[in-house]
């Protein structure tokens, strides 16, 4: 069976935390327990962060089933409030690591909303607690916010095009499912290649629901104060408003030295056997206290 989240980048990830066993590791996305499952086969202890409760369950049945349950201590939190608060059981990490965003098992069970591949409510939240789904926003933002967020989030040129199409649409009837907003855009902008028009609107809606550029700002300085000296802080990215927050945060950080010379993307056989890989930035640096 394929399995529901293949880990990316895993070979340079653990070889950049270099680690020995007994040492201690910070997984600030543990997910399906991919990176989670191959430190703790080395013999590391891993603490694993997860504002998924659905995904917090799978990792720890996979760690359970493969015997390293004692090694393992789960934490379900936002990544940022975890490292600003006190609940961390240990501290000073040999390594933390960051796999940003959504795993392919999130976005393919089709009722938490993330893809329009599916039909289904318009959620998008990691984290089932949350207040504020895509739907509230989709038809509770106005005009000029929602052209703002496609601008800024998605990048996305038709914004102002799509936002006016939207306030027309929700004026007779709420827009409520993925399918809905998605067809309306196939509607308005017309499809680039292999990339479905709504790809990036939908990436919008997704980092504004769950706040990610907001939790890697505050997440990132955070984390060097968990890590031990001589600590590696390995963050892997999917798209450029990521890279960018990152490399501001290793270029104004001096105790921070980068261990390649420029973020390090999957190899090509990686990325063909799969996709997801395709987009991936590996930043590594170690932390010099
Ligand atoms: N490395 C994992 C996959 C991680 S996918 C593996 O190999 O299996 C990213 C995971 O991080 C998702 O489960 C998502 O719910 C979680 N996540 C994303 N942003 C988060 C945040 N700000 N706080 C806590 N968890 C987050």
């Amino acid at each position: 069976m394929k399995p529901l989240h293949t880990p990316v980048m895993l070979a340079e990830v653990i070889h950049h935390l270099d680690h020995q066993p007994g040492q201690k590791f910070l997984d600030c996305t543990v997910g399906y327990g991919g990176h989670t499952l191959a430190l703790l086969a080395n013999g590391a202890k891993v603490t694993g962060i997860d504002q998924d409760v659905d995904m917090l369950e799978h990792a720890q049945a996979r760690i359970t089933e493969a015997g390293y349950a004692d090694r393992f201590i789960a934490l379900r939190s936002s990544f940022a409030a975890a490292l600003e608060g006190e609940r961390l059981p240990l501290s000073h990490y040999a390594g933390i690591l960051f796999d940003l965003g959504v795993s392919s098992y999130q976005l393919d069970t089709p009722e938490r909303g993330f893809s329009f591949r599916y039909d289904a409510p318009l959620d998008m939240r990691m984290n089932q607690d949350l207040a504020v789904t895509a739907k509230d926003l989709v038809n509770g933002l106005g005009k000029k916010e929602l052209t703002l967020l496609f601008t800024t989030l998605g990048e996305e040129k038709a914004a102002l095009k799509l936002a006016q199409k939207i306030v027309d649409a929700r004026k007779v009837k709420p827009i409520t499912t993925t399918t809905e907003l998605a067809n309306l855009i196939s509607k308005t902008v017309p499809a680039n290649g292999r990339i479905h028009p709504a790809t990036k609107v939908f990436q919008a809606l997704r980092m504004a629901v769950n706040g990610e550029r907001e939790e890697l700002k505050t997440a990132l300085p955070a984390a060097l104060r968990h890590l031990a000296p001589a600590g590696v802080l390995a963050v892997i990215s999917f798209h450029s408003l990521e890279d960018a927050i990152i490399d501001d945060f290793f270029r104004d950080t001096p105790t921070l030295t980068p261990l390649t010379p420029a973020p390090i993307g999957a190899s090509s056989s990686e990325i063909r056997a799969n996709p997801r890989s395709r987009s991936a930035k590996l930043h590594v640096g170690r932390y010099n206290a």
